[in-house]
């Protein structure tokens, strides 16, 4: 029988296992469901490493946030483009202006993927929320390489991938050069989940250059700068996401959905804002900060900075309180995903009201019956 680093079913994806496996022994295995780490017996030699630096085998030091504000980047064009406020995007420009290298997600011949920016221009490639759960393959060596070089490094992420790296390169080496900044995070599905869905539209992820989950605060997939569905409907995609039904099983009992956080600094929507129905258009990001060295980086980023109520705020964003949970319907989603790789019966069986009523408003869209907002 084939063991696992951690316990089955619960693995994020991180892998930090894979990056100190001298031995080359460890698989991520991707179920469309649930990430597994998987030992190969034959090239494993029991040295414990993988066990020791997985986040799930011993706790993370975490911290409630000092100060928090809502706001956005003072470059307007950015913050239309950015899902929220464009926080990260001004915080990473300002880094790199500053001789700092970012580490984030950027989609690229159709994978989501990690990378590091140390010009302006490729900071940009950054922008966009992917909902999908990125791969930090490669990204740890790398960093700790950077901070015992004595250079500054900005992480931006989700929360567990976030952890890992905490873990990986040490408090000690994280404490003077390394600024981590997390995502509020309700859950990320398997990547295949998109490749699967665009394959059913007959379009090959590989073929995209440029794919987005949002159009500003409008979820909607784009393709290459074209919406792929009618606007202002829901495609089956964007409804197994939001109705938090296509998540891998470890999600659902997730560590960091909650007001303590691994990080400097956490970013996310200002759901529930009570600024101007303007504002809210344009985009409002949260931000919450946990360290003073946090602090001082918002404060220098230029960035937008409005008081905001926390409790409005965390009332607004479940995800800061407790994992998503689990929808009756989770099994029954996958099953018929599993059977058919068909992403629209997926949905019609496991959210058939929700489906249902986006079909008639597709149709009311079209005839121009109803407005699309
Ligand atoms: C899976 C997922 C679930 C989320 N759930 C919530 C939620 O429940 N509540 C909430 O308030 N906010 C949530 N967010 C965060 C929100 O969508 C925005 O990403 C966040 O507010 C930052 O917006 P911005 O305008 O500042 O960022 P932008 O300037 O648009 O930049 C986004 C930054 O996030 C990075 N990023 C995007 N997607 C990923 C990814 N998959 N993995 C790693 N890095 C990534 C980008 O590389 C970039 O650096 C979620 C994001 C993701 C990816
Ligand atoms: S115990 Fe050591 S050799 Fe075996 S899989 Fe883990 S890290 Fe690799
Ligand atoms: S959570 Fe990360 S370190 Fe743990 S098993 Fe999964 S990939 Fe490996
Ligand atoms: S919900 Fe938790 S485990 Fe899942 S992607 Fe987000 S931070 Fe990682």
């Amino acid at each position: 029988m084939q063991s696992t680093v951690c316990e089955l079913n619960k693995c994020t994806g991180c892998a930090a296992c894979l990056e100190v496996c001298s031995k080359n022994a460890i698989t991520i295995k991707d179920s469309l469901k649930a990430y597994n780490a998987v030992i190969d017996n034959e090239k494993c030699v029991s040295c414990n490493a993988c066990h020791k630096i997985c986040q799930n085998n011993s706790p993370i030091i975490s911290k409630k946030p000092e100060s928090w504000y809502q706001g956005w980047t003072k470059d307007k064009e950015q913050r239309l483009k950015s899902s929220s406020g464009g926080v990260a995007t001004a915080l990473a420009k300002y880094f790199v202006a500053n001789g700092g290298i970012v580490c984030s997600c950027i989609f690229r011949n159709g994978k989501f993927i990690y990378d590091f920016a140390e010009s302006l221009e490729d900071v940009e490639h950054f922008s966009g929320s992917k909902y999908v759960k990125s791969n930090p393959t490669g990204i740890y060596k790398k960093i700790k390489g950077y901070l015992l070089n004595n250079k500054k490094v900005l992480f931006i992420g989700l929360p567990c991938h976030a952890a890992a790296l905490k873990k990986f390169v040490g408090e000690k080496n994280a404490e003077e050069n390394l600024y981590l900044v997390d995502l509020i995070c309700h859950g990320s599905p398997s990547p295949r989940n998109i490749t699967m869905f665009l394959e059913n539209k007959d379009r090959n992820i590989i073929d995209v250059k440029h794919l987005a989950f949002r159009d500003n605060n409008n979820y909607r997939i784009m393709l290459n700068g074209q919406g792929l569905d009618t606007p202002g409907v829901y495609d089956s995609f964007l409804l197994a996401f939001l109705n938090g039904i296509n998540f891998t099983e470890n999600c659902y009992s997730c560590n960091y959905a909650k007001i303590e956080r691994v990080t400097d600094i956490t970013i996310g929507d200002s759901w529930g804002s009570r600024l101007s129905a303007e504002e809210i258009k344009a985009g409002i990001s949260l931000m919450l900060c946990q360290t003073e060295k946090g602090l001082n980086l918002l404060e220098d980023s230029g960035i937008e900075l409005i008081d905001v109520n926390l409790d409005n705020a965390v009332a607004h964003n479940h995800q800061l309180e407790h994992p998503y949970i689990k929808p009756t319907k989770y099994d029954k989603f996958f099953n018929v995903l599993l059977k058919t790789s068909n992403y629209d019966n997926a949905v019609k069986a496991s959210l058939t009201r929700t489906y249902i009523n986006q079909q008639i408003k597709r149709i009311l869209v079209k005839l121009k019956i109803v407005s699309k907002n």
